[in-house]
């Protein structure tokens, strides 16, 4: 974003599968910032307990401090006037509201960068990421690689059998497919698994 000057803000938002790299690509420009002395707050969502309780760790074991938000409108409260930069991790899960909350960060001067699943396990656009893609100044869209083909990933796998949008979890649970691998019932996926992760847990007395 070189092309803004002054003190003007702006939204950058990072989307992608699971795995796409989006914590990793967060935690990078936040680290940029931070080098070059900038004030940086961080936040995600309760929701997601994946690692670290005041932690956004990738799956590749990067982290970086962060608070812990039960709704977007926690980030106003929380924000302090000196911050330059503000980092949203797995936006998915604070709903509409993040929405204004990124626009009213943005229009007070801060650069917030945030990320978040585009879709949801069954292909769908996961709100309230279309609506912040509609609005960012800037947009990236991440891949992973397609566990079954290696081909880019643009989708999230579900391999457990649940009709809830939210089942949180990570390896084991999910997992990145190509459009051509990705079954977006995800019965089937189950099914055809060499080793059903629900088989296993219930050989290991788990329900
Ligand atoms: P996201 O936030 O998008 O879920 P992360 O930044 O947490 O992604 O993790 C990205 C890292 O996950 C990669 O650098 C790689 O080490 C690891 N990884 C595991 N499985 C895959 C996969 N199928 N494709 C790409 N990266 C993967
Ligand atoms: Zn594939």
């Amino acid at each position: 974003m070189d092309i803004v000057k002054g003190n003007m803000g702006w939204i950058e938002v990072v989307v992608g599968p699971m795995f796409s790299g989006k914590s990793e690509e967060l935690i990078r420009r936040l680290r940029r910032a931070e080098i070059a002395r900038q004030r940086v707050q961080i936040f995600k969502p309760a929701i997601d307990e994946r690692y670290a309780a005041n932690e956004i760790i990738s799956h590749s074991g990067l982290g970086i401090a962060s608070d812990n938000i039960l709704k977007a409108s926690e980030i106003m409260e929380k924000v302090q006037p000196r911050t330059e930069v503000i980092g949203i991790d797995e936006a998915q899960f604070l709903g509409d509201e993040v929405v204004d909350v990124c626009t009213k960060l943005a229009n007070l001067g801060k650069r917030v960068i945030v990320t978040g699943l585009d879709t949801d396990y069954r292909g769908r656009p996961f709100e309230p990421m279309p609506r912040l893609l509609a609005i960012a100044e800037e947009i990236t869209k991440l891949l992973a690689i397609c566990v079954r083909c290696g081909n880019p990933a643009v989708h999230t796998q579900r391999l457990v059998e649940s009709e809830e949008l939210i089942v949180v979890g990570a390896t084991g649970m999910y997992e990145a497919r190509c459009r051509r691998c990705f079954e977006p019932n995800p019965e089937q996926a189950h099914e055809k698994k060499d080793t059903p992760l629900l088989m296993r847990n219930r050989a290991a007395g788990k329900s």
